[in-house]
């Protein structure tokens, strides 16, 4: 199995789940193409192929050029239904059968989006999504940290006070740099005391001690990047230790310049140090990437053949939020599926 192209096959009927993922960040040309389209006057090209020059990735700052002009894009609760619904058909397409799909409400509730019907709208997308596409999504709500603590004060009524169903954890986004973990506890601990998850983003763009910060001032159960983890040996070895997972993004991590190239990415070594990673694509159509292209990469970064990459998948399938029904499912159609590629044809 070192054929590349056999490999590309595999990943891609390879059943999958993706635990880091952003929602206005998963718009593709398509999906803005149809949001474009109900908005003429926003003035975003309908056409998804003019839509897609426009995305190709140039550096950081075009990115939130496209980022914003998405979100412009989001105006009424139809706008988020049929994005997020949307995004589950793109990712069906990718044999990814559970997402943890990180949604920010604040942006929607601050730009007038009531929030009772943004979350109507989503939890109508995912109840459509599960039951049409086969695609079972969840929810991390995230403080969009450079929005201030309005912006987690608000995320945190919304998550504690209203909690949708499909909502499963509590995040952290934005940039790193000027915005210390440590001020956010009250919220994490509000949202842990109601049952969710705590999932920030740390170690992007900052230090090790970022990481150390979230893991003892919010309780981090996952890390969202924690790329720079592997400067400090005595967090990779209490990563490792307490099974801590890093929600690994390796064409992002080039994208936003956190890591210099995906030969200086530091994936391999983290595995090397007994780390769990998780492979992910954070925001995949705006980096021009998606889940399976991510595969491919930690494939010839670790080395992997099928039955390693299946290991990976089963990976994000074990460290997610999913009952352990849904687990065991998953994991079981994992096995099938290397098993089937592996019978002799
Ligand atoms: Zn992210």
């Amino acid at each position: 199995m070192s054929d590349s192209s056999d490999l590309t096959a595999f990943i891609a009927g390879l059943p999958k789940a993706e635990l880091h993922v952003h929602h206005v960040g998963s718009a593709s040309p398509r999906i803005v193409a149809e949001l474009a389209a109900r908005h003429p006057e926003a003035g975003v090209p309908a056409d998804p192929e003019a839509l897609a020059e426009y995305f190709t990735f140039t550096d950081f700052a075009h990115f939130i050029k496209v980022y914003l002009a998405v979100v412009s894009l989001i105006r009424d609760a139809e706008d988020v239904r049929l994005l997020t619904y949307e995004i589950a058909r793109d990712m069906a397409r990718q044999s990814i059968r559970y997402a943890e799909l990180t949604v920010t409400p604040y942006s929607s509730v601050s730009r007038g989006i009531p929030d009772g019907a943004f979350l109507e709208a989503i939890e109508d997308a995912r109840r459509s999504a599960e039951r049409e596409l086969g695609v079972v999504l969840r929810w991390t709500f995230d403080i969009p940290g450079e929005a201030g603590l309005e912006s987690a004060e608000e995320t945190a009524r919304i998550a504690t006070e209203m909690t949708p169903e499909g909502l499963i954890s509590f995040g952290l986004g934005g940039p790193e740099i000027g915005v210390p973990r440590p001020q956010f506890k009250p919220y994490f601990d509000r949202a842990l005391a109601v049952g969710l998850h705590s999932v920030p983003h740390a170690g992007e763009t900052t230090g090790p001690e970022t990481i150390w910060d979230a893991l003892t001032s919010l309780r981090a159960e996952r890390i969202g990047h924690g790329t720079s983890a592997v400067r400090d040996p005595r967090l990779l070895e209490h990563l490792a230790e307490n099974r801590i997972p890093l929600e690994v993004c390796p064409t992002s991590n080039i994208a936003t310049r956190a890591v210099e190239s995906l030969e200086n990415h530091p994936l391999a070594e983290m595995v090397k140090a007994g780390v769990l990673v998780t492979i992910n694509s954070d925001d995949p159509p705006m980096f021009g990437t998606d889940l399976n292209t991510e595969y491919g990469i930690a494939a010839r970064l670790l080395g992997l053949d099928a039955p390693g990459l299946a290991a990976l998948a089963r990976n994000a399938v074990e460290v997610s939020f999913l009952d352990t029904a849904g687990k065991a499912r998953l994991c079981e159609e994992i096995d099938t599926y290397l098993a089937g590629w592996q019978r002799p044809k």
